[in-house]
């Protein structure tokens, strides 16, 4: 029922619609106070109201967004006593293993955090559409959980916090991949940037293909590849099992950058230039040498069954299928010498991630709060 409150005269009636959109360029002032129109809806440089999720024009993101709420899990859930007692142990893992170990959890500890940063500052402004931006919310916690999961295995395991935390800055075999993708996304230093002419959108699209092609689907792979083998091993299961719920996150994070990424070359044709298309193949053709690279600096001996080399071959062949699924011919024609690894990726969906999930929760009375 309406009431007194609700009968505002126009002239009280503050628009909203500015709140979202915070590039001045884009408010169009015939548009202001009008409902959004599903057909208005664009991925860059939407005239509409990105406050109004509904009506949904990208199925797909939105749901990219249910999948992912659906997948929630905290790394506190994994329990750890048995890693513990395979690191602090003298025979169960050989320095080589130790130091794939290591070198993986400096990596990712803060790679996670760079993507995080990267959303929030370099993406999600410029991305003006509300169910893309849902998910955006929902993949920038997902990457806080994954950096809490780093936080939570060096205390379990009692690691040394500024050597792994400072990976990224003292070993250049991590330093390079980092610095590779940063380079590629000009928009975090520049405050000014705006998607308003076709050379800042095709940089805007390096910077997505540099974060969600070649950080989260061509830097996180050898890494998992090296940290699942423990897994079938039986060493390491806690910590592995960890990389496999990230894994599956991480291959959504993937799949949703990939749709976003061809969602804006649908709709902005021009922009997907051979000049364009030949930049990105560079730039894949040089992460490929800087994760080879990562490779022989984790495996510089080798481990039961992982050599390095297999490692390249299989980080070739993972780039081929990124490179196809943004419609790139392949670079380099690789077999899978991991097919295990696909079966862990397909097999995300069907397992039971939450077999070993902690079933005694702390309960409201149990918090304090002093
Ligand atoms: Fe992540
Ligand atoms: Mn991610």
């Amino acid at each position: 029922m309406a009431t007194a409150a609700d009968k505002k005269s126009t002239d009280e009636i503050v628009t909203l619609h500015q709140l979202g959109a915070e590039q001045a360029h884009l408010i169009d002032p015939k548009k202001i106070g009008s409902r959004v129109k599903v057909d208005e809806k664009r991925i860059l440089n939407c005239r509409a109201d990105v406050n109004q999720l509904m009506p949904i024009k990208y199925q797909w993101a939105w749901q990219n967004y249910i999948d992912s709420c659906a997948n929630h899990w905290m790394p506190t859930e994994v329990p750890m006593a048995r890693d513990i007692e395979v690191w602090k142990s003298k025979d169960l893992l050989s320095d080589s293993e130790r130091h794939i170990i290591l070198r993986n959890l400096g990596f990712f500890a803060t790679a996670e955090s760079l993507v995080a940063n990267n959303i929030v500052l370099a993406i999600y402004k410029h991305v003006t559409n509300p169910e893309c931006r849902q998910y955006l919310l929902r993949q920038a916690f997902e990457e806080a959980i994954h950096t809490h999961t780093f936080h939570y295995v060096v205390e379990s395991l009692g690691l040394n916090e500024g050597e792994i935390f400072n990976m990224y800055q003292e070993i250049p075999s991590v330093n390079k991949k980092d610095a590779f993708v940063l380079e590629h996304t000009k928009t975090l230093n520049n405050k000014d940037f705006a998607t308003d002419t076709d050379e800042n959108m095709q940089i805007f699209l390096e910077d997505l293909i540099a974060f969600y092609i070649i950080m989260e689907g061509i830097f996180f792979y050898s890494g998992f590849a090296m940290m699942l083998s423990f897994k079938r091993r039986n060493l390491m299961t806690g910590v592995a099992e960890q990389f496999e719920y990230i894994l599956r996150d991480e291959s959504k994070h993937m799949g949703f950058g990939v749709d976003l990424i061809n969602q804006i070359k649908i709709e902005n044709p021009r922009l997907w230039t051979r000049e364009l298309k030949e930049r990105v193949v560079q730039n894949i053709r040089v992460a490929v040498e800087l994760e080879s690279e990562y490779a022989r600096d984790c495996l510089p001996n080798g481990i039961l069954g992982m050599k390095s080399e297999l490692f390249e071959q299989y980080v070739r062949h993972i780039a081929d299928r990124r490179c196809e699924r943004i419609g790139l011919e392949k670079i380099f024609g690789d077999e899978n010498p991991f097919p295990w690894m696909s079966e862990v990726v397909d097999l995300r969906k069907e397992k039971n991630f939450f077999e070993t999930r902690v079933t005694e929760y702390q309960t409201g009375g149990a918090l304090s709060w002093d």
